[in-house]
């Protein structure tokens, strides 16, 4: 049968549809992703972090129920954190999907008895070749009062050192030259297994991978930060100057309710202490707007500590009420409208740090991966730019370049969120 795998959400549910793919593969089936093909079966692979995100799973359900109507598609398989949390209601308000499986019922989908998404093999990418996302942990052990993922994900389940090691030679083996390591909670990875921080361990030990030349860490949570993995990072050039560590929020107030205490004093000195250990190091935030009775001070407090700070690359979401959490008990009282005149404030304050700190790279020569060509550019990242959230660096079509391939490029143009720039000479 012809399979087609449409996966919503962050990059964790990448890793889970690849695992799903390869047993699919395995199983004799032919397996695309994110194709508007027909095909025997789509199976979609849902997200409910917020409810943009539960709007968009259920839009892309309904497009692809829509084609089974019209015979372009056999059958429509629903799997992911949508099903987790919301099975029975699904199942009664999409009768026309063929089969919901929760993260427990997969072995059903797959006609097996065992089926382990953590530990599952992976031999089809869902990213281009040269890229692949590594998740280390599943799950989280934290109890931030607005977030629905330990519900969902359940408690922190960790990989040990040794199979995340052989995973990334793996990759490397077949062609990936750059990793990014995922988990919902870098900072805790291995406590469950190990009775403590492993993140240093593992580190060192991808370090030693033949044939990575990028590693890159997203999802560090900001409290007992693993400071010796700064270390680390600063003595292996394999790591790329980059840290993906969400702050959530500023105000003592809020954190606290948030429950991940902090304050500005101690976000701060964090974010120094990282910026003193690894000089040019890029940080990415993202911050929730609009947390039950953030007050204007509290937003302004927020928006001083980004003028302040400069994040070198940022997200904002608009705070979502989520069934089961914490703060579900508490007054949602900022309306939608002002959450989002929040999130734009934020983000309008940040284009203008992103449109600086990408002018003063004009005239620096950087090494660039290139991800993919168009008819008149080829586009990549430099070490401090994640594939799609990033930015992305131009370079006119004046060579050939390998797709995959790092070279130096000369950057002589810049706006808010790309740069452009010319190969130098022969790539690294
Ligand atoms: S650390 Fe992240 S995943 Fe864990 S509860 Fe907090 S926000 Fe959710």
């Amino acid at each position: 049968m012809t399979i087609n795998i449409i996966t919503l959400g962050c990059s964790k549910n990448n890793v889970d549809s690849e695992a799903l793919a390869a047993r699919f593969a395995k199983m004799g089936h032919q397996v695309f992703f994110e194709s508007d093909a027909p095909s025997d079966i789509v199976l979609v692979n849902t997200c409910c972090f917020i409810q943009d995100a539960k709007e968009e799973s259920i839009e892309e359900i309904l497009s692809r129920t829509e084609r089974k109507k019209r015979g372009e598609v056999g059958q429509v398989f629903v799997v992911g954190c949508m099903v987790q949390r919301y099975k029975e209601e699904l199942r009664s308000a999409l009768p026309e999907v063929d089969g919901f499986y929760s993260f427990a019922e997969l072995p059903d989908l797959l006609n097996t008895q065992s089926f382990d998404l953590l530990t599952e093999p992976r031999d089809l990418l869902s990213t281009p070749a040269h890229y692949a996302y590594l998740k280390v942990s599943e799950g989280c052990d934290r109890q931030c009062s607005f977030c629905a993922i330990p519900l969902i994900r359940g408690k922190q389940v960790s990989k040990r050192v040794e199979q995340i090691v052989f995973e990334a030679e793996q990759l490397a083996r077949r062609g990936v030259k750059e990793i990014m390591l995922i988990a919902q909670d870098l900072t805790a990875y291995g406590t469950d297994i190990y009775h403590e921080k492993a993140l240093k361990t593992l580190l060192s030990s991808l370090a030693r991978v033949q044939g990575l030349q990028w590693i890159r860490l997203h999802y560090a949570y900001p409290n007992d930060f693993p400071f010796p993995i700064l270390d680390v990072l600063q003595e292996n050039k394999v790591f790329c100057r980059y840290i993906d560590m969400p702050l959530q929020h500023v105000s003592e107030r809020i954190l606290r309710d948030m429950r991940r205490p902090s304050s500005p004093g101690k976000l701060r000195a964090l974010i120094e202490h990282i910026r003193e250990k690894i000089p040019g190091i890029a940080i990415r935030t993202t911050l929730l707007t609009g947390f039950p009775g953030e007050t204007l001070a509290e937003h302004e407090e927020l928006k001083r500590f980004v003028q302040e700070i400069k994040f070198d690359r940022l997200g904002v979401f608009s705070y979502s009420r989520e069934e089961n959490t914490a703060a579900y008990a508490w007054k949602d009282n900022v309306s939608p409208r002002e959450k989002r005149r929040r999130q734009k404030e934020l983000m309008q304050i940040q284009e203008k740090i992103s449109l600086t700190n990408n002018q003063l790279k004009i005239g620096q020569c950087l090494p660039v991966i290139i991800d993919r060509e168009n008819e008149d550019f080829y586009e990549g990242r430099t070490e401090f730019d994640s594939p799609e959230v990033d930015n992305l660096v131009r370079i006119k079509k004046q060579t050939i370049l390998n797709i995959g391939d790092i070279y130096p490029v000369r950057i002589s143009k810049a706006n808010a969120y790309d740069l452009y720039g010319t190969v130098e000479m022969e790539r690294n």
